[in-house]
């Protein structure tokens, strides 16, 4: 039996959605499939507005613009993350200043923050990892006695929540995945939630080519032309009728990925309790989408060693981010500053498989082999 990481799987009506959309005639971008995933989201949520978009990292991009990034600005984010949290701000030539992660959980320490910020910073960048919420009263709070904009990734933060409040309405705008690696799927696919009015209307026209288009469709200028910076954005609604049939299966797909991820966490904890690994925290704030079921391994030749056995019995288990402070590109700008937690995590985080489809005979194959691994 091999068992992947993840499996991209059909919910519903996916098919049938798609080929409604393209006898509809109309399968480039804001057709009703992507109205009523965006409604949707507005109804289920409470976000001011959505905008479906071509990836998260798009969302992201879309947020660095309306954020009005500019070169030699400062932005404050978790090192231990992905590339596209901090890309999009590069891009408008941003510098990042990258904070250490809790010690018993990967988010942003938002204890770290205050003394981060500098004449220059602009914006801080909460990642809700694997769904699980950042402390977001203290972070919004900084943001509002400095004035900065606060962009929730919240890549895999959907059906998630803060104290109550869905993750993705809090910040000035947030972004969401729909990668097919993510709890609800469309391949590739992402999604901006604006949630202050003002800038509801630029984000119509940087989605658009820096174009008017949208206010031109609904009839309130009669002409559209360039206005403003922007980019194609908009994903075709084919990629939407995808999502749509996912959405409606919103509920099921999170009971099942909840039940997964209960039955690794009730099987791991006797290792938690013999001191072998650490589980995940979910703090009292925060809830627990089931986005990934990760545990935390005393070293990195241990959790090498555990890979690598996963791996000879066909599970593939997987590490997760390299803390960016330390990659490739960002090295030589990032400040001497040691981030230790986000560089455990880096060393000693490993995901199992979990999809919908999974069976409990793959789980049970999961859980044997590694309760296996540390009986030797
Ligand atoms: C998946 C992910 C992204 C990127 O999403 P895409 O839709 O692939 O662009 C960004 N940030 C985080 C935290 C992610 O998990």
């Amino acid at each position: 039996m091999q068992i992947p990481f993840n499996k991209p799987f059909l919910a519903g009506k996916e098919l049938d959605y798609i080929k409604d959309a393209v006898h509809s005639g109309k399968i480039s971008g804001d057709g009703a499939f992507t109205r009523k995933c965006q409604q949707y989201f507005e109804h289920r949520y409470g976000f001011l507005k959505t905008l479906l978009t071509t990836s998260c990292t798009d969302a992201l991009e879309m947020a660095a613009i309306l954020s009005n990034i500019k070169p030699g600005d400062e932005v404050i984010s978790p090192s231990y993350t992905f590339v596209s949290t901090v890309n999009a701000f590069v891009l408008r030539g941003a510098r990042i200043h990258f904070i250490d992660s809790h010690p018993d959980q990967p988010n942003m320490n938002e204890n770290l923050i205050e003394e981060a910020i500098t004449k220059r910073t602009k914006a801080i960048l909460p990642v809700h990892y694997a769904g699980v919420s950042c402390n977001m009263d203290p972070i919004m709070k900084i943001a509002s006695k400095h004035q900065l904009m606060v962009i929730e990734d919240a890549a895999q933060a959907i059906d998630s929540f803060y104290k109550g409040k869905p993750l993705g309405s809090i910040g000035h705008f947030a972004a969401f995945s729909f990668h097919e690696t993510k709890n609800i799927i469309s391949g590739e696919g992402g999604m901006i939630a604006i949630n202050r009015k003002p800038f509801i209307k630029r984000a119509e026209i940087i989605r658009e080519k820096g174009t008017n288009r949208s206010a031109f469709f609904r009839g309130e200028v009669n002409k559209y032309g360039w206005v403003d910076i922007g980019s194609s954005f908009l994903p075709s609604d084919i990629i939407a009728a995808f999502l749509f049939a996912q959405i409606e299966h919103l509920d099921q797909i999170q009971q099942k990925r909840k039940l997964l991820w209960t039955q690794y966490h009730q099987a791991m904890l006797l290792l938690e309790k013999e001191g072998k690994i650490r589980l995940p925290v979910i703090p009292g704030y925060a809830t627990n989408n089931a986005h990934m079921f990760y545990f935390v391994c005393r070293n990195l030749k241990e959790r090498s060693a555990l890979l690598k056995h996963l791996k000879s019995k066909g599970i593939l288990a997987v590490f997760h981010y390299l803390s960016l402070h330390k990659s490739a590109f960002y090295k030589k700008i990032h400040a001497k500053r040691k981030l230790d937690h986000a560089d455990r995590f880096t060393n000693c985080l490993i995901r199992l498989p979990l999809f919908y489809d999974m069976t409990n005979q793959e789980q049970d194959k999961v859980i044997g082999e590694v309760i296996s691994f540390y009986k030797k």
